[in-house]
């Protein structure tokens, strides 16, 4: 990548402009336009327990910018790999709808690419094997490639053939020479989580079979900020793709995407399709030409059209707020449900702690019996919203939103109501 040379790289060049010195991860143009600060943040996935209460919880900031160079928008790094995925508590198996989703995919793809027992289908970041499972059970050889020891373990023993490291270049390479290269690679939301960006790329170009075909999904930032999903950037979240830049990246490492399918998951995703750049067996389709040129009539190879995010976000904090503090004085009983990482964001962000939620609650047994980071809402089982009647249960992974509302459809039965902060507070 080029950049032009005037580019001072202090990174202060504007008067009132934080002082910043790092560098896109994918350009290495110096970062210095803000999309949003969001202040300071504790990381998502350290729910406390009661002792800790009495020890000092970092914080950091969270402060999303965009490069002036290729238009990435990304966070600085203040966690490791090591700390997000060494035992991460996020098992894939617990959300039914996306196990669905898995399935629906693995059908997808093996009539698709004719996938067969001669086929090879590696996916990086397979967590307990929700998805590869779906491919074992056709008889297609797998392997996953999964950092979190405890999560990788959960996936062998269902029958998920799994490795344990980290993606790069070098794990690429080492896994072709052990395991062969795969005739479909697929990632799914893990290309936001990775910090070298070119290492990650660079390593699927590497292992993919000559006439293999790469796909990813992740959330799609033209979705992010059209609708308020602010509390989607977290730090274990470093980067965040429109289409055209994420075109660019994997171009710049020799692959080309032949088709794009915009999915309702996580609020709104990408699903990708990439193909060595010399394969021209797979032309290039419609929706690929079509979708970059929305982005760019719509303006995201522009500056411009990153200004004024941090308004609608504040917006969004001034109507969540005004509901709470309206329902609250009102006598109501308002808890939470679930405690994604999204959610460690927006309660943070707003202030939200016991004084507007008595309790959240996640199926996930994990996090049961800790506390949200940073605002100490307690995490209970599901079973506790039966006991509390709550007159408001505010759905923080509002992705999963109609799971929820089936699932905790018993709320009615005392008049309980639903609702979600995004795109902005609603009552359902
Ligand atoms: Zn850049």
């Amino acid at each position: 990548m080029t950049r032009s040379a005037s580019s001072p790289d202090s990174g202060v060049d504007r008067p009132g402009a934080a002082v910043t010195r790092f560098n896109c991860r994918f350009c290495a143009a110096p970062l210095r336009t803000t999309l949003v600060d969001l202040g300071m943040s504790p990381l998502c996935q350290t729910h406390i327990t009661h002792e800790q209460l009495h020890e000092m919880e970092p914080f950091y900031p969270l402060h999303a910018y965009v490069c002036d160079q290729c238009f990435l928008v990304q966070l600085q790094e203040f966690v490791t790999p090591q700390h997000i995925f060494g035992e991460y508590a996020y098992f894939s198996s617990y959300s039914t709808s996306w196990v669905e989703h898995a399935r629906r995919y693995s059908e997808m793809a093996i009539s698709r690419f004719g996938l067969g027992p001669n086929s090879k289908v590696m996916e990086i970041a397979s967590n307990d094997g929700y998805l590869l499972q779906h491919f074992v059970a056709a008889k297609i050889p797998v392997l996953g490639i999964e950092p979190a020891a405890n999560v990788a373990k959960v996936a062998i023993d269902k029958g998920v053939p799994s490795t344990v490291r980290f993606f790069g270049c070098e794990s690429a390479d080492a896994i072709a020479r052990e395991h062969g290269r795969p005739d479909l690679l697929l990632g799914n939301n893990v290309l936001a989580h990775v910090p070298d960006l070119n290492d990650f790329v660079g390593g699927m170009k590497r292992l993919l079979a000559p006439g293999g075909v790469i796909t990813m999904e992740f959330p799609h930032l033209m979705r992010l900020m059209a609708e308020n999903q602010f509390d989607t950037i977290y730090h274990e979240h470093f980067s965040y793709f429109s289409f055209v830049t994420v075109e660019r990246i994997f171009a710049h490492h020799g692959l080309t995407m032949f088709d794009v399918e915009e999915l309702p998951t996580h609020g709104g995703s990408l699903r990708i399709f990439a193909r060595h750049a010399e394969n021209a067996d797979l032309p290039v389709g419609p929706r690929v030409v079509e979708l970059r040129q929305r982005e760019i009539a719509d303006g995201f190879l522009s500056l411009d059209r990153y200004q004024g995010f941090t308004e609608q976000v504040k917006d969004t904090k001034r109507k969540l707020l005004g509901f709470l503090i309206d329902a609250k004085s009102r006598g109501k009983k308002v808890v939470g449900y679930g405690a994604p990482g999204k959610g460690n964001t927006l309660l943070n962000y707003c202030g939200i702690r016991t004084d507007f939620l008595d309790f959240t609650v996640d199926a996930n047994p994990y996090k049961q019996g800790k506390m949200t980071p940073g605002t100490h809402i307690p995490i209970l089982p599901p079973a506790a919203i039966r006991e509390a009647r709550p007159d408001y249960v505010l759905i923080l992974p509002w992705n999963l939103k109609d799971e929820i509302t089936k699932t905790a459809a018993y709320i009615a039965e005392w008049g309980g109501r639903f609702v979600v902060p995004i795109p902005e507070v609603r009552v359902l």
